[in-house]
């Protein structure tokens, strides 16, 4: 066959490799400390990891069912109405999936038409936007930008004039990847009132449910009233029990959401992770000591993280949940001379210090808005974060007027 340059769908133009497969290779190239993917670096409960060995030695090895084994969707379905009273059917409500990715992708692609349109706040996690394009559809950006006291918050304008005719979903991320925000009751209390006078779907991504700092509640919008017939709710077990291999994930809500999201996902899988179904099924068990010593161990982490960054000079915004922290490189940039766009600023930093990061931009429709900003994993153990922190401060602390 000859060279041809136009193999790839025009869908996919633009996408390339994830950035978090470049920058995961450019930490092994150059043996820098990996804080860009967000994987833990160590493994989650015994429980769970027992769990998946004895399913693999008791020939758990099959396809399981369509819609993932029953257990693990009668686990969701109490896990939804142990932690927000949300009732489901486990046979008709919850369907698993290879992981929230599959579900997003399922979940888009099922139920978006050519010209539909998505609105979607920005920064957005990056399959979003590919499964949004796969389907045909148009991605219409809300904004979520750093108010005076570093809070990522969204201007109620730009989100009441993003919806128009053509408008079928509101994609929403809580706690959202990659800031850190985690929507207040206000906040989901106006999208919802909007949903519900647009007569929209909510696809609701919340892989990050139990990872919030400070106290910070994590409320599912299928909870407020009037929502739970217009939301699919998503979520994995790939953070929750530090298991972001296995691909487990799941979505739940009304009958025809999930039906329609689960008719395009039987044909992107079909199925997955036979053995890793009880597993994740016996983490959802697990007692709310397990859910509260997770949390809390990752904002230690994340303390250490942000004392890091501020100690290196970076402007830093304390995330309210999730394993990220967000950055603005630029006082950095200008005082060390390192690149002061944060794709250069990534590509340029493990050879000057040793440590990967990744660019925000490539989480923005419109990448002007993420261009100074730079995201850094805390979901590391303790010394891990201090000795990237300690090169951190080493390249730029000394430069950075205090
Ligand atoms: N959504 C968000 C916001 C994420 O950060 C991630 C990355 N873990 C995913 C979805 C994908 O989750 P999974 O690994 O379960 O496919
Ligand atoms: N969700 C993780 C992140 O945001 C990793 C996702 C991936 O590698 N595709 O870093």
């Amino acid at each position: 066959m000859t060279e041809r340059d136009d193999v790839l769908t025009a869908k996919l133009r633009g996408f390339g490799t994830t950035i978090f497969a470049e920058m995961s290779a450019l930490a092994v190239e150059t043996g820098a400390i990996n804080l860009g993917q967000g994987f833990p670096d160590t493994d989650g409960p015994g429980e769970v990891l027992d769990t998946a060995v004895a399913a693999i030695r008791d020939g758990h090895n099959q396809y399981p069912p369509g819609p993932g084994i029953a257990d693990l969707r009668c686990a969701v379905a109490e896990h939804q109405r142990r932690f927000y009273g949300l009732d489901l059917d486990p046979d008709r409500q919850v369907v698993i999936t290879a992981g929230a990715t599959e579900a997003i992708a399922g979940a888009l692609l099922g139920m978006l038409d050519a010209g539909d349109e998505v609105v979607v706040f920005e920064p957005m996690y990056d399959s979003y936007a590919a499964s949004i394009a796969l389907a045909d559809a148009t991605a219409v950006p809300v904004l979520l930008a750093p108010d005076d006291d570093g809070t990522f918050v969204y201007d109620s304008n730009e989100l009441r004039t993003a919806i128009g005719a053509r408008t079928k979903i509101l994609l929403l991320n809580t706690p959202h990847n990659p800031t850190g925000k985690v929507f207040g009751r206000a906040e989901l209390e106006e999208i919802a009132a909007l949903a519900i006078e647009h007569d929209l779907i909510v696809v609701t991504d919340e892989v990050y449910e139990h990872l919030t700092f400070d106290g910070n509640e994590h409320i599912p919008i299928a909870t407020l009233p009037g929502m739970f017939e217009r939301t699919l709710t998503i979520s994995s077990g790939g953070k929750t029990f530090r298991t972001t291999g296995w691909k487990i994930g799941w979505m739940s809500g009304p009958d025809a959401l999930v039906a329609a999201a689960r008719t395009a996902k039987q044909f992107l899988t079909f199925v997955n992770g036979a053995p890793f179904q009880p597993a994740i099924a016996a983490g959802l068990r697990l007692g709310d000591d397990y859910f509260a010593e997770l949390a809390g161990s990752l904002q230690t982490a994340r303390d250490h993280l942000v004392d890091g960054l501020r100690g290196a000079g970076f402007t830093t915004y304390v995330p309210e949940a999730t394993y990220f922290v967000t950055v603005d490189v630029r006082a950095v940039a200008a005082a060390s001379g390192a690149p002061d766009t944060g794709l250069d600023f990534c590509r340029d930093l493990p050879h000057r210090c040793g440590v990967v990061a990744v660019p925000d931009e490539v989480f923005y429709a419109r990448p002007e808005h993420g261009r100074h900003l730079v995201r850094f994993a805390c979901c590391k153990q303790l010394d891990v974060i201090d000795a990237a922190a300690e090169r951190l401060r080493g390249a730029f602390a000394a430069e950075v007027p205090a």
